[in-house]
C-alpha cells in the first residue's frame, strides 16, 4: 500500500476470522483534515472469485470521513435494448458519493462489483423477490459463510463490507427501495408503478429507463433512505432527491421542470439532520 506515495506494507486479509480487514490505516496523518492519497495493489487473489471484480485500486479519504465499503450485485445493469447505455454500476455509487462527501462526511466506496444474474418467471420483479434473491446470492458470489447480514453496521460476517447495492436491467414495482433499517440498497432500471401511471394517463405503455445521469440520482436516493432519510411529498417538501410527486400529471410537470427526484442532487435540510444523526450507524 502507497500512503502519499511512500511504500507501506500491508496484508489486507478478506477474511471474516480478520477482524482488522479493510481496515485502512492512516499511518502519519495527524491533521483532522489532511487528505491521503491511499493506492493497493492485491498481490494475492487466489481464493477470490473469478467473476469477483476488485474494483478499487486508489483511493482518497479524507481522515474525517466516514467510510462506507460497498459491494455490488450488477445483472447487466450497463444494457438496454441490447445496447450499453449505462455507464458502469460503481460510477453512479462514486458520483453518489460526491454528495455524501461533500454534505455529509461520508464516502461511498465500491470495493467490488459481481456478475449478477436475476432469472425471473416474473416480467415484473417485486420487491421480495429482489431482496431475496440478492441476500441469498450475496453469499455464493462474496465468499460469505452465510447470507448477507441486512444490519447496519460493519459486520465482520460481510467480510467487511458495509452495504450491499444490488442493480438490475429489469423492471421493478419501482425503480429502487430499500427495506427499512437495512444496510443494502436495491436498483431497476424501470418502474412498472410510473409505466402504469402514464399508462392511464392516456400515453400508452411507455418505457421510461434510467438513463445514466440519472442513475447516481437513484443511488443518492436509496443510500440516503439507509442513513434514515425519507420520501418527501412535493406538494408539502420543496424538490430534493428526495421528494416524490404523487400524480402522474405532478411527475410529468416536475420532469419537463426537471425537478424530478431523478433529476434532482440536492436534499432537504431536515434530511440532512436525521442522516448526520445516524451516521454512526457504521461504525
Ligand atoms: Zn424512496
Amino acid at each position: 500500500m502507497k500512503i502519499n506515495n511512500k511504500e507501506r506494507k500491508h496484508v489486507q486479509e478478506i477474511d471474516e476470522k480478520s477482524k482488522m480487514h479493510q481496515k485502512i490505516i492512516f499511518g502519519e496523518i495527524k491533521e483532522e483534515n489532511e487528505e491521503a492519497n491511499i493506492s493497493i495493489e492485491i498481490t494475492t487473489t487466489e481464493e477470490i472469485n473469478k467473476d469477483f471484480e476488485i474494483i478499487i485500486d486508489n483511493v482518497s479519504i479524507k481522515a474525517y470521513e466516514k467510510k462506507i465499503f460497498i459491494a455490488i450485485l450488477d445483472n447487466n445493469w450497463k444494457i438496454a435494448q441490447g445496447k450499453v447505455i449505462r455507464n458502469e454500476t460503481e460510477i453512479a455509487v462514486e458520483r453518489a458519493s460526491k454528495y455524501f462527501e461533500k454534505n455529509l462526511g461520508i464516502k461511498l466506496i465500491p470495493l467490488v462489483r459481481v456478475e449478477w444474474k436475476l432469472e425471473s418467471e416474473n416480467k415484473i420483479i417485486s420487491l421480495d423477490e429482489m431482496h431475496e434473491k440478492a441476500i441469498k446470492d450475496a453469499e455464493k458470489l462474496l465468499g460469505l459463510k452465510q447470507e448477507w447480514i441486512v444490519e447496519k453496521g460493519r459486520s465482520e460476517k460481510n467480510n467487511g463490507f458495509d452495504m450491499l447495492n444490488a442493480f438490475t436491467n429489469k423492471t421493478g414495482e419501482h425503480f429502487g427501495f430499500i427495506f427499512g433499517g437495512e444496510n443494502a440498497a436495491f436498483h431497476f432500471a424501470q418502474s412498472n408503478y410510473l409505466q402504469k401511471a402514464l399508462n392511464e394517463a392516456g400515453m400508452g405503455y411507455i418505457q421510461v429507463t434510467v438513463i445514466d445521469e440519472w442513475a447516481e440520482s437513484l443511488v443518492q436516493h436509496e443510500v440516503s433512505h439507509i442513513f434514515g432519510a425519507k420520501d418527501r411529498d412535493s406538494r408539502e417538501y420543496e424538490p430534493s432527491v428526495m421528494t416524490k410527486q404523487l400524480t402522474t400529471e405532478e411527475v410529468i410537470k416536475a420532469f419537463i421542470e426537471g425537478k424530478m427526484w431523478l433529476q434532482c442532487n440536492n436534499w432537504l435540510i431536515e434530511d440532512m439532520k436525521i442522516m448526520i444523526e445516524n451516521v454512526e450507524l457504521f461504525k
